[in-house]
């Protein structure tokens, strides 16, 4: 099953890093960061994101289970 992708809106500081690391899944709106389309990217270049997350604003889930 496919990851299911959240960013927290109050620990993103907008720093796109996740946008430069999964490009397409994330998108800067007004600062901060959201999810547009989880398939976008490989998986491992969302893990990536997520672990280089510098606020670690990113939640990843697989069948509801937290994996980050
Ligand atoms: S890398 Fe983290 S803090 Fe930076 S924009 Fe993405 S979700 Fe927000």
């Amino acid at each position: 099953m496919a990851l299911e992708i959240e960013v927290d809106p109050a620990r993103c500081n907008g720093s796109a890093a996740c946008v430069r690391l999964a490009p397409g899944v994330f998108h800067i709106d007004r600062g901060m960061a959201m999810v547009i389309d989880e398939d976008a990217a490989p998986e491992a270049a969302v893990l990536v994101a997520a672990n280089e997350c510098p606020t670690a604003a990113i939640t990843l889930t697989r069948d509801g289970v937290p994996i980050t």
